[in-house]
């Protein structure tokens, strides 16, 4: 087999190492890019041995790496390492890295295989290694914000109540505290429709406002009523975020719950009256001091009316104050039962009621205060004993303080009691 003679033109204007040895290391042609990278002339080293320049290679493998070349006659690589040094030069490159030595790819591939001979060619191979130890550092980085971020959604998970739906309220997800609190299986939520938390208690409109904001980009904030999986109401202040995906199209929506049962029962007491169940004096005073104070004038338009029980000392000293109990719950009753949602009825004290009536005129009024009246009438305590009650009825008028409102319906309801009891009178 005739070698091509060395193609030093070619070689000499490779941007890589080659040099021509033979399996006892002589040397036999040494390029231009190998002089200039070791600082040893062609001239010097040719005809001699690899060795005397580097004794610090392994030869050992180097050897079967050249046999190997040879035998099998494909290239071979010979991996440098620590271990496994090679030709070791300095990084000529102007660079900010701190890697100052060259890191080298060495193939070794047959040349003349009667003469033993490879080429053993050096690539620079620094800028890879170095774009690797990069990708290796980020990797360290993102598995350690991974982990962080792990533990955060641990956190999360065990001291936050989340649930994650679908577009159209399929759960996808839900926080352990989540599960906890309502007392549901993580799975069995799952695909669920999250409608199933949906209390009658709260009005529909609320319900609408919220897909609304969400489905048109925005969070919504509101307090709900949920109950638990056994049945125990609670009460959250809820936040719905909606989440956009990447084209800013609306995909799911976060909800995160706080419970605020123990603050809404409290709340619930303080403004109810504990017999009857109805708002306390102090509720109604709050209620009418905010229509006349905060609303616009226009909108302070108003019927009063006060209604006592009659003769009730007489029960009470008759029946017992368990059975004048009674009474006071039914008339209570009674009284909620025929007015609107939209009246207010609190007790004003022993066995006096304050009714506020909204958007009707006096004679509404009166009609309706008529029914409530007859009402009162067919109550039956203990299915024997009658009650009736006397009504005292007046319309505040818009920018009058209420205590001037509040004297008129006393008037009233006084006349109501002098002109026979068991009536409603307008002052
Ligand atoms: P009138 O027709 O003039 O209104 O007569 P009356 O007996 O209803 O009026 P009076 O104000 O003299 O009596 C009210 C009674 O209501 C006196 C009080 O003992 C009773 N009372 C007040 N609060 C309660 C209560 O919470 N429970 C019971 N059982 N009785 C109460
Ligand atoms: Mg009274
Ligand atoms: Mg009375």
């Amino acid at each position: 087999m005739i070698a091509l003679k060395y193609p030093d033109i070619l070689l000499d204007s490779l941007e890589n190492g080659h040099m021509i040895i033979d399996d006892k290391f002589i040397v036999s042609y040494w390029n231009r890019w190998l002089s200039i990278n070791t600082q040893i002339p062609k001239g010097e080293i040719i005809g001699k041995s690899l060795k005397e320049f580097y004794p610090e290679i392994n030869y050992k493998v180097f050897y079967r790496k050249i046999r190997t070349a040879l035998v099998i006659g494909t290239p071979t690589f010979y991996d440098t390492n620590s271990s496994t040094k090679f030709i070791s030069m300095n990084r000529n490159k102007v660079t900010t890295s701190s890697l100052k030595l060259m890191q080298q790819q060495v193939t070794i591939s047959p040349y003349i295989l009667h003469e033993n001979k490879v080429m053993v060619s050096i690539y620079d191979i620094s800028e890879l290694f170095e774009a690797k130890l990069l990708i290796k550092k980020e990797i360290v980085k993102v598995s350690r914000l991974n982990d962080k971020l792990e533990a955060e959604k641990e956190i999360i998970d065990k001291n936050i109540m989340m649930v994650k739906t679908s577009f159209d309220g399929i759960i996808i997800d839900v926080s352990t505290l989540f599960c906890q609190f309502f007392e549901f299986e993580k799975d069995f939520l799952l695909g669920k429709n999250i409608s199933i938390f949906k209390s009658p208690d709260i009005p529909e409109a609320t319900y609408k406002e919220l897909w609304w904001s969400v489905k048109n980009k925005k969070s919504w904030s509101g307090e709900l009523k949920n109950k638990t999986s056994s049945g125990v109401e609670k009460w959250v202040q809820t936040r719905v975020t909606p989440i956009m995906d990447e084209n800013g199209e609306l995909s799911e929506f976060s909800a995160v719950y706080h419970d605020i049962t123990n603050e809404k029962l409290l709340a619930q007491l303080y403004i109810t009256d504990p017999l009857t169940k109805l708002y306390n004096r102090a509720r109604f005073d709050e209620v009418i001091n905010f229509i006349v104070k905060h609303q616009r004038k226009a909108d302070t338009d108003f019927i009063l009316v006060i209604a006592d029980v009659d003769y009730f000392k007489s029960i009470n000293d008759t029946y017992g104050h368990q059975v004048g109990d009674e009474a006071l719950v039914s008339v209570a009753n009674s009284l909620k039962n025929s007015l609107r949602e939209d009246d207010l009825v609190a007790r004003w004290g022993g066995e006096e009621f304050v009714i506020m009536l909204k958007n009707v005129t006096l004679d509404e009024a009166k009609m309706i205060m008529e029914k409530v009246r007859e009402s009162v009438q067919k109550i039956k305590i203990n299915d024997t004993i009658s009650i009736t009650a006397s009504f005292g009825l007046t319309k505040y008028i818009i920018g009058e303080d209420t205590k001037k409102t509040f004297k008129r319906v006393d008037d009233a309801l006084y006349e109501a009691k002098n002109s026979g009891r068991n009536r409603v009178v307008i002052k």
